[in-house]
């Protein structure tokens, strides 16, 4: 059983990110970049359920520049087997691009579980997975907070508006990480160091006859208006009051 693990390169999620004076993007000179924490979650699991014997291997890939290499090295060091990383220009990738390249690699790859974050914390977008389950034709368990796999089955236990829900996935499947999945480890330093020799493997997006020019025309971008402060009321019928005559919703 092989478990592919997709991971971002994403501004940390400690970062207060900036939006560039001209409003075309998000200002990333300088600034301290890391794993995208679902696809951390998503590595863990990946491990943990290597560790207690349901895997023979765990890959992972990233989409993006060069520099992605320091993100699987990450992966690799919470104790991925191998890596891919599919370098792209310092331009942002949009979604269905990113599936189309992981399909093409779950076909040459053939893993029985794909494993990746529910979403990446730069663009919010929350798509991947869900589209490339659909491009695969793959059952899906998106925002898992439990994951248990028993007989070619994967039982995921999702967390939706109104509590939790339980899903039984055949295999092969998809299964996006909620929070609440696992709490991953900080890498060992030996594994750090383990994790400099494990293979890494480069491609470009043509290897897999994907063209990743973006379909989206992006107008502006800009910072959320800033709120005003609230103000404190003594009682509920000051309460009533405002809302009558300050807010008018009454
Ligand atoms: P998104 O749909 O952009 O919110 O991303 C959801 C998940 O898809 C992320 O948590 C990653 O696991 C995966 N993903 C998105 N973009 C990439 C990328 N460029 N490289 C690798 N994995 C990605």
């Amino acid at each position: 059983m092989k478990i592919l693990v997709p991971v971002k390169r994403v501004v940390d999620f400690n970062v207060k990110i900036r939006v560039k004076p001209d409003g075309s993007g998000i200002d990333l000179a300088n600034v301290k970049m890391s794993m995208n924490p679902f696809d951390e979650i998503a590595v863990e699991e990946a491990v943990r359920i290597k560790e207690k014997g349901g895997a023979s291997e765990v890959v992972v890939v990233s989409i993006g520049p060069a520099k992605s290499q320091e993100t699987l090295r990450t992966a690799l060091a919470i104790g991925a087997d191998r890596a891919i990383l599919v370098e792209t220009a310092d331009t942002p990738v949009e979604p269905l691009a990113v599936a189309k390249i992981l399909k093409a690699i779950v076909e040459a790859e053939k893993p029985d579980l794909v494993i990746l974050g529910k979403q990446a914390i730069d663009d919010d977008c929350n798509q991947t997975g869900q589209m490339l389950s659909g491009l695969l034709g793959w059952p899906q368990g998106t925002f898992a907070s439990k994951l248990e796999l028993t007989d070619g089955a994967a039982v995921v236990t999702r967390e939706v508006d109104g509590g939790l829900e339980t899903v039984r996935l055949k295999m092969p499947a998809v299964v996006s990480t909620d929070l609440r999945l696992n709490e991953p480890r900080y890498p060992s330093l030996p594994n750090i160091m383990k994790a400099k020799k494990k293979p890494l493997d480069t491609k470009k997006p043509e290897d897999f006859g994907v063209d990743i020019a973006p379909r989206l025309n992006v107008q502006k971008i800009s910072e959320p208006a800033s709120r005003k402060a609230g103000v404190r009321v003594g009682s509920v019928a000051e309460l009533v009051q405002k809302l009558k005559t300050e807010a008018g919703v009454l």
